[in-house]
């Protein structure tokens, strides 16, 4: 292959991850990308499989829809001479873990909010980790079609509470419930709102200059005057657009619009692909990792079991981080410093879930793991020993004290839990001096206790007990020589060790994290932990 090739495919990607709060509209958003892609012809009715949203990923639903095989976490398609890739990022009662690490392998983030309801906890969380990497970050202010919250109030939530800045890139008129479509601030034009045939397929939008007397008495007297006065405030008040302060994730364009009926999505699809940057060098033991090498490298964010529950094979997600991948290939698996073949590597269309032949930096593959790999790995093809930046631990939320029914079933338990901590599914922490017949373990989101102790009995015959613990917070402590005899901590708090025997702190409340700083000013408290 040619060099200008290789370059052509890396600089044509665009690899994002859509992050929100359950029902912002992530899905329906989605859903129109690809209908807009031409991946999905007909976008079907999003309401209709309200009633069945139970622990199961909106992907699994999709997928029973359409028909599309998506159980993946990752859907590609090309728009307009672009290869995008879309990362799922769980939600729901799903959200887990894996929610925070697929944000590790995205280039970007588009930020769906409710424009009635602002930013919510669960965009709070997900914003965060996407600003600690400096990604861009696009907001898509979603259900324009029914009232919502004043825009000026909404831009000044988004820089409070998330401290981002903001530029909309274009504004709505009529936000009580009437209203009429959006003025477009770099073509000076306003986009009027029809709502066709309920968004189930591409909307042609009215469009005239802001000044246009046919336009003006569409929007009536009244709301013209007030988007002229609000244009006004926004080019005086506002920021300014500065293209550096959005791929550095100091500033978020705005764009609002309505995924259900389709409007303001090709517009942002559009602009969105133009300004965010395609896959961009990423950190390693050897320094900045130029996407555009020839030497692939890739490194694993997530694991996930086999759907399959006649054997125990799991899939590792694997980010290609830099060069051409080609079926077949020999790479370095870094950290076990051993060669492995990828010879059935999966890659996700949207249509199909298919072998893959070929694919570049940026793009996601899925490869076989007969339980070597872990979540951080390197594979190269040189013999380069390059090791990405970790893949932070997260903080769990949630904790319980498990151990096995029947002790004679120990070990089947303690491997159990080990692979599904591999999996990066569940975290394990131990009180030191007390042996491993009972074990603490952290999940992100509550659901995973479900699938753990379905998970332990069906794929290790283990019967779990388990009590919850009502500890929500976790700090890493960070300290030379650490004593948990001498580390003052609240009654409520516990000490315990992860399962690299670093000591973990596990609170009940904020208060006592901050009695806890106060009485050991020499610890330092982390939320996140690298591996
Ligand atoms: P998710 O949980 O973020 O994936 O949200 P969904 O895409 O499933 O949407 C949640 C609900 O909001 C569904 O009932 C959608 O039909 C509805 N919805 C999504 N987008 C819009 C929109 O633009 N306008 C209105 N009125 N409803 C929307």
């Amino acid at each position: 292959m040619q060099q200008h090739d290789l370059l052509d495919e890396i600089r044509r990607r665009r690899t994002f991850a859509i992050i929100s709060h359950p029902d912002a509209g992530k899905t329906t958003l989605t859903e129109k990308l690809l209908l807009y892609g031409g991946a999905i012809r007909l976008a079907g009715s999003v309401k209709s499989r309200r009633a069945q949203k139970h622990a199961v990923s909106d992907w699994m639903e999709i997928e029973k829809q359409r028909g599309i095989s998506v159980t993946s976490s990752v859907l590609q398609f090309n728009y307009d001479g672009y290869c995008i890739n879309i990362l799922d990022t769980p939600g729901h009662q799903d959200f887990s873990e894996d929610t925070y690490r697929t944000l590790m392998a995205a280039d970007s983030a588009v930020m769906v909010i409710d424009c009635a309801k602002g930013v919510e906890e669960q965009t709070k969380k997900l914003f965060h980790v996407c600003k600690m990497r400096g990604i861009p970050i696009f907001t898509f202010i979603n259900k324009l079609d029914r009232a919502g919250k004043d825009p000026f109030e909404l831009m000044e939530e988004i820089e409070k509470v998330l401290g981002i800045k903001s530029y909309p890139m274009n504004w709505p008129i009529g936000t009580d419930g009437n209203f009429k479509g959006v003025y477009n601030r770099k073509k000076r034009q306003i986009e009027l709102f029809s709502e066709g045939n309920h968004g189930q397929s591409q909307v042609t939008t009215m469009v005239g200059d802001v000044t246009d007397d046919k336009l003006k008495g569409l929007l009536g007297q009244d709301l013209h005057k007030q988007l002229m006065e609000e244009i006004e405030l926004l080019d005086m008040a506002g920021d300014d657009f500065n293209i550096h302060e959005i791929l550095t994730g100091e500033l978020t364009p705005i764009f609002f619009g309505s995924a259900m009926t389709n409007f303001g999505v090709q517009p942002f699809l559009e602009s969105f692909l133009r300004i965010t940057n395609p896959p961009s060098p990423r950190n390693s033991n050897q320094g900045e990792i130029d996407p555009e090498t020839e030497n692939f490298t890739g490194f694993i964010f997530k694991i996930q079991a086999n759907m399959n529950p006649t054997h125990r094979d799991r899939i590792a997600f694997l980010r290609i981080c830099s060069g051409k991948f080609t079926k077949g290939m020999q790479v370095n698996h870094v950290q076990e410093n051993k060669k492995v073949r990828l010879s059935q590597p999966q890659q996700f269309m949207a249509q199909d879930r298919v072998v893959v032949e070929e694919a570049y930096a940026g793009d996601i593959i899925g490869i076989h793991d007969p339980g070597i790999f872990r979540i951080g790995d390197t594979l190269c093809e040189n013999q380069d020993k390059i090791v990405y930046e970790g893949i932070p631990v997260f903080a769990p939320e949630h904790f319980a004290k498990i151990y096995a029914k029947n002790s004679m079933k120990r070990k089947q338990f303690l491997k159990g839990i080990s692979q599904l901590a591999e999996e990066g599914a569940i975290q394990v922490f131990k009180r030191p001096n007390i042996g491993v017949e009972e074990l603490i373990v952290g999940v992100v989101g509550a659901l995973q206790f479900e699938v753990l102790e379905y998970r332990l009995q069906n794929e290790y015959g283990v019967v779990i007990n388990m009590q919850q613990l009502p500890y929500r917070y976790i700090r890493w402590v960070e300290m030379k020589d650490f004593d948990p005899e001498n580390f003052g901590v609240t009654m409520d708090t516990l000490i315990v060790e992860d399962e690299d025997e670093k000591p973990v702190l596990l609170f009940q409340n904020e208060w006592s994290i901050e009695r806890v700083k106060e009485r050991n000013p020499k610890a330092i408290l982390k939320e996140i932990s690298r591996r």
